[in-house]
């Protein structure tokens, strides 16, 4: 079977790696090393000069890391990967090499919070701006390219407000403005939606959070064409610095092999506590992918499954919403996302609290707002953890 035609279930497994290549070991090693010995000064220069193949320093490409930057190309159907130390590494890797001085940057109306400061600092010591835009419409796009626009920047579903863009229709628009387009994958993960698929250049992740999925590293992922990737690799990877370790890399490997069972879990959890909020007379209202987007059996459609970030609006001001937290017993008051254990937190005062007042409410980010993430525990517990907490308010 071609590695192409593989199926997701087993590219998380085998992608990238094949035991032969190294001693028959079933398990990717652990490459621990900051250098790699030439054997002759001459090879030295060689592989200086990219006439030889072969590694040299472990900033610049390390095999563990390769296995994994290999396994998330195959995942997401791109050319090459690159693995970085942080999500935010991956974002500002790929927004420097695509950007210089007094360019343009367009995003969607809601994004991660640090990527968000990423850009003002840009504004700020660069002169590249930005502007956000709903992307609801053809029009809401092409009114906010201008001559100098570099990219267009999406996540789709919009954290926290879950909404969705139509990554088909904000590609179709870059294309005939020749503006590539960047899509942070993090809360969907290659499982539920690939956006190279539906016609977009770049896709990054967060791999701290559903990828690697059991809370316990921070990395970042970026796939796609090959020369861009190659681009990265030499400039904003290799002279900023901002590579995974070894041994993370490794974590991720381990953890990228239960993914699609995970997001499976997650998704079935995720379903049943949206149904039970909806009926929930303190919860105003509830945002989780619509059925438009979504379709399991529908290839077409951008997402296989809703994912297992919910969010809420309650009855209530600021205080309700902490004193909701507070009251909780296993679910853990936290960021992040995408673990094993079930997470909430106040997008307000938390992920999202660098965002000025007055922009954080048009992207729909109130103080009544609350971010689930549905972990693989029983649906049943989290709902009985999450009812008494919010009888209490
Ligand atoms: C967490 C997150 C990031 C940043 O990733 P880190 O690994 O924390 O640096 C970027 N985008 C989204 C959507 C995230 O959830």
């Amino acid at each position: 079977m071609k590695k192409d035609e593989r199926h997701i279930e087993t590219a998380v497994i085998h992608g990238g790696y094949d035991s032969k290549d190294m001693l028959g070991s079933l398990t990717p090693p652990i490459f621990q090393t900051s250098t790699y010995t030439f054997a002759t000064a001459q090879q030295g220069e060689r592989r200086f000069a990219g006439e030889e193949e072969g590694y040299i320093y472990s900033r610049l490409g390390n095999p563990t890391v390769k296995i994994l930057e290999e396994r998330i190309a195959a995942l997401e159907h791109g050319e090459r990967g690159l693995a970085f130390s942080s999500g935010m590494a991956a974002v500002s890797a790929v927004l420097i090499a695509l950007t210089k001085a007094n360019d343009h940057i367009l995003c969607s109306s809601g994004l991660y919070g640090c990527t968000y400061g990423l850009l003002t600092m840009l504004q700020d010591k660069y002169q590249i701006s930005h502007d956000f835009s709903s992307m609801d419409t053809e029009e809401s796009i092409r009114n906010k390219i201008k001559p100098e626009t570099a990219c267009i920047y999406v996540e789709t579903p919009i954290n926290p407000t879950i909404r969705l863009i139509d990554l088909k229709m904000v590609a179709k628009i870059a294309r005939e403005h020749n503006i590539p387009v960047i899509v942070d994958n993090t809360f969907s993960t290659p499982y539920l939606q690939k956006p190279l698929k539906l016609g977009c250049d770049v896709v990054l992740h967060s791999a701290t959070k559903y990828i690697g999925g059991h809370g316990d590293v921070i990395a970042g992922l970026v796939v796609g064409k090959k020369d861009f990737l190659d681009t990265i690799a030499m400039t904003t990877q290799k002279d900023i610095g901002g590579v995974l370790s070894p041994f993370d890399a490794w974590l991720l490997l381990r953890g990228m092999k239960t993914l699609p069972i995970r997001m499976d879990r997650h998704c079935d959890n995720a379903e049943k506590i949206v149904e039970k909020l909806k009926d929930h007379p303190k919860v105003t209202a509830v945002y989780y992918p619509n059925k438009n987007h979504v379709n399991e059996q529908d290839t077409d459609k951008q997402m296989k499954r809703g994912g297992g970030v919910i969010s809420f609006e309650i009855h209530g001001s600021k205080e309700e919403a902490q004193q909701l937290l507070n009251h909780l017993s296993f679910i853990k008051i936290a960021v992040s996302l995408g673990d094993a254990e079930t997470l909430i937190e106040h997008p307000a005062t938390m992920t999202h609290a660098v965002i000025p007042e007055e922009t954080r409410l048009e992207m729909g980010i109130t103080d009544q707002l609350i971010r689930l993430s549905a972990g693989l525990e029983s649906w049943e517990d989290i709902w009985k953890d999450l009812e008494q907490a919010l009888n209490k308010i």
